[in-house]
């Protein structure tokens, strides 16, 4: 039995095509991405004081969740965001 050329060279760069797509896919692999860090904002109803802290279960913007350090007025949570982790890493820079 004989093979068609175009057959082989059709088999050739499929082959080509596999081999470079697979190491391509293993060199690009990267590391698990990290969970977005969920921050709650809270602040001082007087505004003279104000935290970033990481998000616990229960918290809602409007929450009070204590007393200002300075003044002693409650304290609100006024934003509940997450924070998108961007880890870079191997850098262009030279
Ligand atoms: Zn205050």
């Amino acid at each position: 039995m004989q093979l068609d050329p175009i057959i082989i060279g059709l088999l050739a760069v499929f082959a080509v095509l596999v081999v470079y797509t697979i190491f391509s896919f293993v060199t690009s692999r990267k590391p698990p991405a990290a969970p977005p860090k969920i921050l709650t904002k809270i602040m001082c109803a007087e505004g003279n004081h104000n935290e970033v802290r990481e998000f616990k279960e229960g918290d809602f913007v409007g929450k009070e969740v204590g007393k200002c350090p300075k003044c002693g007025s409650p304290l609100f949570i006024v934003a509940v965001y997450s924070e998108a982790q961007t880890l870079k890493e191997g850098s262009a820079r030279s």
